[in-house]
């Protein structure tokens, strides 16, 4: 492997003993951190998110529960739940674990979660605060990514950017950051014409696809710096979006799954929470 390794595990562990300092602060002034987690239905996969969220907040003192409600639950019940956690004031994050089941209006329930508890960054707040360029929530895989490319040094201005997918939660976001950070940024989809075309000209190249291995080595620039947010599980093991081995050939930097972008996830989860704190308390 040619390409130098953006490993999330090792940051996320960092990050997380810097965390742990700042919640024993707030503690230790009587404030605890408090995060609240929505998990509707019995998704395994969400499951998995919220067991790790869960840990998390042990790991770093932070007081987590989880309202686990059944797949049934209705919209009212949801909000009449999300009302009550903004609601209270032991209560500085709130997070709905999406997705949610298909009867239940996730883009609803998430505009309902004070923008101040809104520790994942989806509230049309924090999100349009960030395409304005000001301070706010950001969503937290976006965030950890970036995190890992300012943590190795990488430099960013004046890049050319290509990230491929244009989720609200991870393409867009990712985007913006980009941009703030003055890369010259495109954003590409599934009606991209050419999508290697771009792809090639990436100096940073993100990969938020949630398709196994579908960034293949000819669509990679030599000795860009590829992040990999794709997380797929192929015969019961995780791949990302991105053909690992002979990708990591050609880049200088690159993101392995597992252990990369998705450790970071949990940890800007906590790190936003922790903020989420510190702004209320005034820190
Ligand atoms: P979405 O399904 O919401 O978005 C996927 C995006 O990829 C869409 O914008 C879609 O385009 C685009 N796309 C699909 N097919 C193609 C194609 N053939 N060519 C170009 N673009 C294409 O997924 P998410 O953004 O939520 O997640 C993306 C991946 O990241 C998934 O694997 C997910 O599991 C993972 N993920 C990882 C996290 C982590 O912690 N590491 C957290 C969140 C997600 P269009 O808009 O046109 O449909």
């Amino acid at each position: 492997m040619a390409a130098q390794l953006l490993d999330g595990k090792i940051m996320a562990a960092e990050l997380e003993e810097q965390l742990k300092s700042r919640v024993a602060e707030l503690v230790s002034q009587g404030f605890v951190p408090g995060l609240t987690v929505i998990l509707v239905g019995e998704d395994p996969a969400s499951q998995t998110y919220v067991n790790n969220k869960e840990k998390a907040c042990q790991r770093l003192g932070i007081r987590s529960v989880t309202l686990r409600m059944p797949e049934q639950t209705t919209q009212e019940e949801l909000e009449t739940a999300i009302e009550e956690a903004n609601a209270d004031p032991s209560v500085h994050g709130i997070l709905v674990q999406l997705p949610l089941p298909g009867h239940l209006d996730s883009d609803r329930a998430l505009s309902l979660i004070l923008p101040e508890k809104d520790v994942d960054g989806f509230h049309d707040v924090n999100a349009g605060r960030l395409s304005r360029g000001l301070d706010c929530t950001v969503a937290c895989t976006p965030k950890g990514a970036l995190y890992m490319l300012k943590q190795a040094g990488i430099s960013i201005s004046g890049k050319e950017a290509v990230v491929v997918g244009r989720s609200n939660i991870v393409g867009k976001p990712m985007a913006l950051l980009l941009l703030k950070e003055n890369a010259t940024v495109t954003v590409c989809h599934s009606r991209t014409a050419d999508l290697a075309a771009h792809t090639r000209r990436a100096d940073i190249l993100v990969a938020a696809i949630g398709k196994p291995r579908f960034i293949t080595a000819d669509m990679v620039k030599d000795g860009a710096v590829v992040v990999d947010v794709g997380i797929n599980r192929v015969d019961g093991k995780l791949c990302g979006d991105v053909d690992f081995e002979p990708v990591a050939q050609k880049a200088s930097w690159i993101t392995p799954v597992p252990g990369g972008v998705g450790k970071m996830t949990i940890a800007m989860l906590m790190d936003n929470t922790v903020a989420a704190v510190e702004k209320v308390f005034g820190k």
